[in-house]
């Protein structure tokens, strides 16, 4: 197949060449490089508008794109990051891929979450370069997989910065926010908990040891003395929260259940850790077995991605946002419950708020859209924080004021 071509003349027309591209994500598609032809079209176009541009391999994936654009040596690094990914499209209400306008709205899979950013950054690096604005080096990283591991950005983190000639002072990562400021997340740990039995026929239960009763107990009990008890009181987060999402058990109607399985997703407000909640669990799962030598119970690997904390962020937050309140964007700093790439970039110990046009609200929905007037605020909004250098201190008083 011929390599893809995108000569946009607008950001919207760019946004649309973009959701046209089917990219979702490899876990949805089976295609293990779903962003591949995407990703080639808009290495090809950064490189046409002069920018430099470059693969970063993603072992068993597409490769992510890192776009730069060096000012100067000495200057501080401002790293964008927007994932290439998107959601599955079942059920959807429109058709996915025709990135169709009505009414000042986009319409397409991808177009919020998170095309729409990248689409955003992409033009505001275009604009700034041909302007000579820009105050600070930028790189923009588009990354794949997000979607379902944050596989790219995670490999990006682990192999490719290392290596890199500069680190960068702070992180943008794209994500819809509505254009304010994000500087917390919550993370999580997800895990499952097993239980054993022994199967036997159902016409001599007495025989065997059901895991589907013995899983019964166990969710009322991390219901009651665990889910019952989390604090949900984080101001910029909401806190943490914990559910059972899915179960499985049994082979048979007339066979007694040997082995059930729980996934339970804790959220993970800033502050707390892994860590210390599987041992709650653990401590819970205990007190049952002492009640009940016979059962069996166990917990499993867990995979845990650390929460995004305010503190570190905080500053870096309050600039951006006066920033961009000051170019006519009213922003504030903010919190959010959700997970994205920039809890990575924050566990390797970088600066990272998440900003972006477009709601949260719309992301992975049936007929998922953006408000063009919101495209455009977004790269006028990208365009002044690579323009105002918020890696570096805003003048105070402006900053006051703004707020
Ligand atoms: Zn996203």
């Amino acid at each position: 197949m011929a390599m893809l071509r995108f000569n946009p003349t607008d950001v919207v027309q760019l946004l649309q060449d973009m959701v046209r591209v089917d990219t979702v994500t490899p876990t949805a598609s089976g295609r293990a490089d779903a962003e591949l032809p995407l990703a080639e079209a808009l290495l090809e176009l950064a490189r046409t508008w002069g920018l430099s541009a470059e693969f970063r391999e993603v072992p068993g994936a597409a490769p992510n794109v890192l776009i730069t654009h060096e000012v100067s040596p000495g200057a501080p690094w401002l790293l964008f990051d927007s994932h290439l990914d998107t959601v599955g499209v079942e059920g959807m209400t429109i058709d996915p891929f025709a990135a169709d306008v009505h009414d000042g709205r986009l319409y397409g899979r991808g177009v919020c979450d998170t095309k729409g950013t990248g689409a955003a950054m992409l033009w505001a690096l275009r604009e700034v370069r041909e302007a000579r604005t820009a105050t600070q080096n930028i790189a923009l990283l588009l990354s794949v997989c997000e979607e379902h591991s944050q596989l790219g950005v995670r490999h990006f983190l682990t192999h490719d910065l290392p290596g890199l000639a500069w680190r960068p002072a702070a992180v943008i990562v794209g994500e819809p926010t509505s254009m304010q400021v994000v500087a917390a997340n919550n993370g999580f740990v997800k895990w499952k908990i097993r239980t054993t039995g022994v199967a036997v026929h159902s016409s001599t239960p007495h025989l065997g040891r059901n895991a589907v009763s013995d899983m019964a107990r166990v969710i009322v009990a991390l219901e009651d003395e665990y889910i019952a008890r989390i604090e949900r009181a984080h101001p910029l987060t909401g806190g943490g929260s914990c559910s059972i999402n899915r179960i499985s058990g049994g082979t048979q109607v007339n066979v007694v259940p040997a082995h059930c399985v729980i996934d339970v997703n804790r959220r993970l407000a800033p502050g707390e850790s892994a860590e210390i909640e599987l041992a709650q669990v653990e401590a819970i799962l205990q007190t049952l077995r002492e009640r009940d030598q016979l059962l069996c119970v166990q917990q499993g690997e867990a995979d845990a991605v650390v929460p995004l904390a305010a503190d570190v962020n905080l500053p870096f937050g309050e600039r951006c946002a006066a920033t961009l309140s000051m170019a006519g964007i009213p922003s504030q700093v903010t919190g959010a419950p959700y997970t994205t790439n920039g809890n990575h970039f924050g566990a390797a110990g970088l600066v990272t708020v998440v900003l972006g046009p477009g709601d949260i609200a719309q992301a992975h929905t049936k007929a998922e859209w953006l408000e063009v007037a919101e495209l455009t605020r977004g790269v006028a909004g990208y365009r002044t924080l690579m323009e105002h250098g918020p890696s570096q201190p805003a003048p105070l008083s402006a900053a006051n004021q703004a707020r």
